[in-house]
């Protein structure tokens, strides 16, 4: 990429929900990166927001923050995964659709602490919420809790032995449906994105289905570019962005440091294909210092 366009990252997640940076060290971390446009994206919550953009006004940091949310949403017996850029954060109908969300999440959270407290683990839940440092609880940290006692070697089998789909302790979400995380970030003001389209490991024709599902409720935009894609995922991608008339975004969707992926790490955004970003009002050209 040219030294002087911006660096758009407009995927990660923070300590508000299952990153492990908190919005502060999240913030240094894309100055470090020299990003100039970083989208916070924290599953079903915004509380991360708010002190990653005290703490770059405070300190007068040439980075532009996006108000993102990431949003679950069940489609199919599928978790597909919707985000909101540039959302209004005082919206009553996305604060109450996010409240939902929260709900939902508890209430997984001590189904799933209950079959494994019959499978001999115990007092999960309760763990998994003093990891959790926001108001979202995630499966991230019930995982989490399972490496720490050594039930399982890493967070990986965490979810192949227990927490993945139709593994021993899992328990069926209840989020919104796709058309209803769409509205609400519209009615928010914002633009929809559907999240890594190609890690749900849908068949083709299912892929298309939810494309074209995705379309129909008013969706704005797939993720094209991410941290590691093969040429024929990136193909695809470009391929579907054009067929079914959506802007590409780009986001790392950065967890944390101890990933294989850095924050701003993407592969190039193909030229073919218009940005979310290219009517967004733009305030920084330039990063300032490292
Ligand atoms: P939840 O949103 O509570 O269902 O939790 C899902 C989160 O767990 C995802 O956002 C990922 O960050 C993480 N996750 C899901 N599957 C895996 C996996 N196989 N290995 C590691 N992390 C995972
Ligand atoms: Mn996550
Ligand atoms: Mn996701
Ligand atoms: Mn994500």
């Amino acid at each position: 990429m040219a030294t002087n366009s911006p660096r758009y990252d407009l995927h990660s997640h923070t300590t508000a929900s299952d990153g492990e940076l908190t919005p502060v060290a999240l913030i240094d971390r894309a100055i470090k990166n020299q990003i100039n446009v970083l989208a916070i994206t924290d599953h079903d919550s915004i509380s991360g927001l708010d002190e990653a953009r005290y703490y770059i006004t405070k300190n007068h940091f040439a980075l532009q923050l996006i108000n993102g949310v990431e949003i679950s949403t069940a489609w199919n017996d599928h978790d597909i995964h919707i985000i909101g850029l540039n959302i209004d954060v005082n919206n009553l109908d996305l604060f109450n659709l996010l409240a939902r969300q929260k709900m939902s999440r508890i209430e997984r959270a001590e189904q799933i602490s209950l079959k494994l407290a019959q499978l001999g683990i115990t007092h999960a839940y309760q763990h998994a919420k003093s990891y959790a440092k926001g108001d979202v609880v995630s499966r991230a940290h019930l995982a989490r809790y399972l490496v720490e006692i050594g039930a399982v070697s890493d967070i990986s089998k965490a979810f192949k032995q227990y927490l993945g789909k139709g593994k021993k302790a899992y328990v069926t979400p209840k989020w919104c449906e796709i058309k209803v995380a769409v509205k609400i970030i519209h009615l928010a003001g914002g633009q929809a994105v559907l999240a890594h389209p190609m890690r749900y490991n849908l068949t083709t024709a299912k892929l298309r289905r939810l494309l074209n599902e995705f379309k129909e409720a008013g969706g704005d935009a797939i993720e094209i570019s991410q941290s590691r894609q093969t040429h024929f995922e990136r193909h695809s991608l470009e391929k579907y962005a054009l067929e079914y008339g959506f802007l590409g975004s780009q986001g790392s969707d950065f967890h944390g440091l101890d990933s294989y992926l850095d924050l701003g790490q993407l592969v190039p955004f193909s030229e073919r294909i218009e940005p979310i970003w290219q009517h967004w009002p733009s305030q920084c050209v330039s990063i300032k210092g490292k």
